[in-house]
């Protein structure tokens, strides 16, 4: 695996890569991987001849009171995990190569990123919006891989794709679960054993909304009832939002004729977590995967 900290050398490399005729998948990563990561990975090697990764911990997509500081970090590791899938090319730049002084240009999406998480994270989505379109203009991928876990990041990098024209397919992934239910997060390592028995409030949140869902239930706010009733009775559990909505535009709606999103954002101890289920009325079985 190549590692290259420059933005100019990873261009350089992709417009070789691509004058060879080769086609490039690419994981944006902030490093401190688990399965949910390689999962992505494993699907970018299928779907292009190179696999390109980034490490970059973006410190514009953190509010000042966020853990930016102590986000777990650990890059031997890391690169280790990304050797195994393999990853072809590792993009890990320094922050100063990112944004140098005098950046003062961003990416902004506007309705998609206003509820749900943009509504408790100022500034957050912008940042990720501004990072990735970076990280495609110097990572040149034919194609970009994105985990369902983060639903509405998923969206919101689609809508910039489509908005900029980006000339690159946007392949979302599913969500990579522990065992027991729990969502896979670089965060998880936060948590000590009595959170972590807690953080699994959330799953059982959604797989209560399912349940309702596939009774019958066909309004938002009954889902949302559904979840929270689990959410509320777990002490130490402090729930930011949870929300049904349009699964497509992140808009509420009042009854469920097209797929909706129930997602959750809640506190247990001082660590965020956010998990969520797509439900669909053609097909009221699924569950959570
Ligand atoms: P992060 O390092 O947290 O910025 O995540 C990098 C990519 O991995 C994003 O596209 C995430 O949505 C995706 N990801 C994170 N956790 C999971 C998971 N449990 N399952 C699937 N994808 C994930």
């Amino acid at each position: 695996m190549e590692i290259i900290e420059s933005p100019r050398e990873m261009q350089q490399w992709s417009e070789a890569a691509r004058h060879r005729g080769e086609t490039i998948a690419f994981v944006p990563t902030m490093g401190f991987l688990h399965e949910g990561h390689l999962s992505l990975m494993r699907e970018g090697r299928r779907r292009a001849s190179l696999l390109a990764s980034s490490l970059f911990v973006n410190p514009t997509q953190f509010g000042p009171n966020e853990d930016f500081a102590r986000y777990p970090r650990n890059f031997e590791r890391d690169c280790e995990m990304m050797r195994t899938v393999p990853v072809d090319v590792l993009f890990a730049p320094r922050p100063e190569a990112m944004y140098p002084p005098g950046s003062q240009t961003w990416v902004e999406t506007t309705e998609i990123t206003r509820g749900l998480c943009g509504a408790h994270r100022p500034g957050h989505f912008r940042g990720v919006t501004t990072v990735v379109a970076k990280l495609f203009n110097i990572v040149k991928p034919h194609v970009a891989l994105f985990g369902e876990k983060d639903y509405q990041q998923l969206r919101a990098i689609e809508r910039m794709v489509r908005d900029l024209n980006f000339d690159i397919d946007i392949v979302p992934a599913p969500t990579v679960r522990e065992p027991d239910g729990l969502a896979m997060s670089s965060r998880n390592a936060y948590l000590s054993p009595d959170e972590r028995r807690k953080a699994l409030s959330l799953s059982c949140a959604l797989r209560a909304a399912a349940a309702a869902f596939k009774e019958g239930a066909r309004r938002p706010a009954d889902l949302v009832a559904a979840a929270a009733r689990i959410l509320e009775s777990t002490p130490g559990v402090k729930v930011e939002y949870v929300e049904a909505v349009d699964a497509e535009t992140l808009e509420a709606i009042d009854s469920i004729e097209r797929p909706v999103v129930v997602a959750i954002a809640a506190r247990v101890g001082n660590t965020r977590l956010i998990d969520n289920i797509v439900l669909n009325p053609q097909r009221p079985q699924a569950e959570l995967n």
